[in-house]
């Protein structure tokens, strides 16, 4: 389990996007969330938690709003409901429990392993330019790559799931590593 790198409870941040205020919701320690290309970044200090997250549309640098609202869509963070005494109204509070993020790219990765291996489109591919053809294209080129003329081979998709299985271990393994 991640735990904060201060209280060492399951690390949950609420998250404050307009104040750029992110930090653990037992006992406030502070942490910077950015987006690296692909990677959301959670940063304590000199530690550094990182998870490829590889289905939200707009994740260039700064963490957003927009990328709080599509995550929260896709299942990554939760909306907690608080009462403001205040305006005697209810404030949306966003947390992002990092154990439940991590729950759910590996659900994904699973999920994406069994549509693979489930899938029955038959496809071959060039074992020595691996390029793809479909059942219709090799049966219509006798079995034989049109680029390099060499035996087509049946592509059961070995490479890339063996390569999510990687990411899988990897996943399962994350945790805030010191830079
Ligand atoms: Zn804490
Ligand atoms: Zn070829």
């Amino acid at each position: 389990m991640i735990t904060c790198l201060n209280c060492n409870n399951d690390l949950i941040l609420a998250i404050d996007v307009k104040n750029n205020d992110f930090k653990c919701k037992d006992c406030s320690e502070k942490y910077d969330l950015l987006f690296d290309k692909k990677v959301l970044k959670i940063i304590n200090k000199n530690h550094q938690l990182s998870f490829f997250i590889n289905d939200l549309s707009n994740c260039d640098s700064k963490f957003s709003l927009k990328n709080v609202y599509e995550m929260y869509n896709k299942g990554y963070l939760d909306c907690v409901k608080m009462l403001n005494s205040k305006y005697n109204q209810s404030d949306n509070i966003w947390h992002l429990s990092v154990n439940k993020l991590k729950e759910k790219i590996s659900q994904n990765i699973n999920l994406k392993i069994n549509t693979i291996l489930n899938s029955n489109t038959e496809s071959y591919i060039c074992s020595s330019c691996k390029a793809n053809y479909s059942s219709n294209e090799a049966l219509f080129n006798n079995f034989s790559c049109i680029m390099c003329l060499n035996q087509l081979v049946i592509n059961n998709n070995f490479e890339e799931v063996e390569h999510l299985k990687e990411n899988l271990i990897l996943i399962e393994h994350n945790g805030f590593i010191p830079f």
